[in-house]
């Protein structure tokens, strides 16, 4: 077990703040199957997770798989979120 994540909800995405459906965060192990295992991250979604977030927090699907980040890039987290799909 890890005591440094005491203070760090994993349930939350830290780029959005919405749920990430980690399977942690529901309860499961570090290493049990997750959501996330198929998905290819986006290296700019990647980059923008606070250092002391990196490997403790999963983002979510959509945050993941990002890669039209420059558009938002001075946002505050969870400021505005359009459907720009
Ligand atoms: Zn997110």
């Amino acid at each position: 077990m890890n005591a440094i994540v005491g203070a760090i909800d994993q349930g939350i995405c830290p780029l959005c703040g919405r749920p990430n459906h980690c399977v942690v965060a529901a309860g499961g192990m570090i290493g049990d199957p997750c959501w996330c295992w198929g998905v290819r991250a986006a290296p700019e979604a990647l980059a923008r997770i606070p250092a002391a977030l990196r490997q403790k927090v999963c983002l979510c699907r959509e945050c993941l798989t990002r890669r039209d980040w420059k558009d938002m890039a001075d946002l505050p987290h969870g400021s505005v979120f359009e459907e720009q799909d």
